[in-house]
């Protein structure tokens, strides 16, 4: 398929390269002068004027602390507060706001269900599940809870073009597991995964299900009511917003019955010398002084968001990312991991350039202006299971356009000219 660089306008209702003018980051030179080509956004992703706008206009005029204070002020921050945490409620399908507990990440919130349920509903000899497509953070939680409470941990492996080896989770979860750990999308290598499949077959066999959404959420429309998983987790940072703040989902009485994962100011009710009593959920899980104004800045990320239409997002992607892997198959040397299906690709692109370092090729890409990320992206057995030590991974979003597409394929050909590669 050839490669357009026109600027025409790609399916979905917004055209990426208008977008950028949203972002302040695209008005920097980069380092070698030339137009930024951000194509990083599965790491972190750049924030919009609105985003960094509405942070400042909450520091500067709206700030006080939460939950607190007895005055209007603190009202005021209180409720923008609160209306973010509707906010990612609303975006996520939830059914209610009281169900998000603001945490600083996705890792926090898998943190969070691994120390305060794992630890009250996982005992010995009882098996938790998750899959080796996993990034770091649903894994290595499970591993510490596992080994100490005793349980087991069993793996769903992946098969050659990167998608979850179903006949493994069938006999996973033939075992009766308590816990099913799952992404929807994988950093590592774009596939989608079936959740809903995954989780009516997980509950089928008595199992809870933890959806890690954190790179489903910022690229598609992602319903948690209608998957009909337990519980859900997600970074700020990866969806526009700011960096620190995240949100766990659960299920309301999963909540209710979970003991607090940390103590202190805020998720109490009454505290005694002899003891304490816990606040209500999502309190109960937000010690100490929270993320304010990056909370109220997620809810500006949600706002854009909303407003492109997340349905159109993901068209956005999908029409690129068909574009770029079409385009990256054609070049000799390129080994591109993962499903290759836009059905069940999403707008991450995992490669191996034969012969070249993931490292040296980002150095390179950079002296181009094009950003992307090189190593093991946090899944190390992802790497494993394919036999490689790193991957150069180019990863799309909103603002991104073909003449994106076409600078990566260029930068690709010109690693392979420098060194002398195919
Ligand atoms: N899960 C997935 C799928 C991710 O991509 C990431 C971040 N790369 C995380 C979890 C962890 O996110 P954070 O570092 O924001 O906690």
């Amino acid at each position: 398929m050839a490669v357009e660089t026109s600027k025409q306008v790609i399916p979905g209702a917004f055209s990426g390269t208008a977008l950028r003018g949203d972002f302040p980051v695209f008005d920097r030179p980069t380092g070698s002068g030339q137009r930024l080509v951000y194509l990083d956004a599965a790491a972190s992703s750049p924030k919009p004027r609105t985003v960094i706008d509405t942070m400042a206009d909450a520091y500067g005029h709206h700030y006080a602390n939460v939950h607190r204070g007895i005055y209007e002020l603190s009202e005021d921050a209180t409720r923008r507060f609160e209306q973010a945490r509707k906010a990612v409620a609303g975006f996520i399908g939830a059914p209610s706001e009281r169900e998000i507990v603001f945490v600083r990440n996705a890792t926090e919130a898998i943190n969070l269900v691994a120390y305060s349920w794992g630890r009250t509903n996982v005992h010995s000899g009882d098996l938790v599940v998750t899959t080796q497509l996993e990034h770091h953070a649903n894994i290595v939680p499970w591993q510490q809870l596992t080994r100490e409470v005793g349980a087991e941990l069993a793996y769903v492996g992946l098969t050659d073009d990167g998608q979850l080896n179903l006949d493994d989770f069938e006999a996973a979860i033939a075992r009766g597991p308590r816990l099913v750990c799952v992404s929807a999308v994988s950093n590592a290598l774009g596939t989608i995964n079936p959740v809903a499949e995954l989780t009516a077959k997980a509950h089928a066999a008595g199992a809870l299900v933890l959806l890690d959404i954190a790179q489903a959420a910022p690229h598609m429309p992602v319903d948690v009511s209608a998957i009909g998983c337990d519980f859900a987790v997600l970074s700020g940072h990866k969806m526009l917003g700011p960096s620190g703040i995240g949100a766990l989902w659960g299920r309301r009485e999963l909540l209710d019955a979970m003991p607090p994962f940390m103590t202190g100011g805020n998720m109490i009710l009454r505290v005694t010398l002899e003891g304490a009593e816990w606040n209500t959920v999502p309190q109960k899980f937000e010690a100490g002084t929270p993320a304010i104004v990056e909370a109220i800045g997620l809810g500006a990320a949600i706002g854009y968001l909303n407003a492109l239409g997340m349905a159109s997002v993901r068209e956005h992607e999908r029409y690129l990312f068909e574009h770029a892997w079409a385009a990256l198959h054609e070049i000799e040397g390129v080994r591109l991991l993962g499903p290759g299906d836009p059905a069940i690709h999403a707008g991450v692109i995992s490669m191996d350039i034969e012969g070249i370092h993931p490292h040296d090729v980002a150095t390179v890409f950079d002296s181009l202006g094009v950003a992307v990320r090189a190593g093991h992206h946090c899944a190390q057995p992802v790497m494993d299971r394919y036999g490689l030590p790193a991957t150069t991974r180019a990863s799309f979003y909103v603002y991104n356009d073909l003449d994106d597409v076409t600078a990566l394929t260029d930068a690709v050909r010109a690693c392979q000219r420098l060194f002398g590669g195919a």
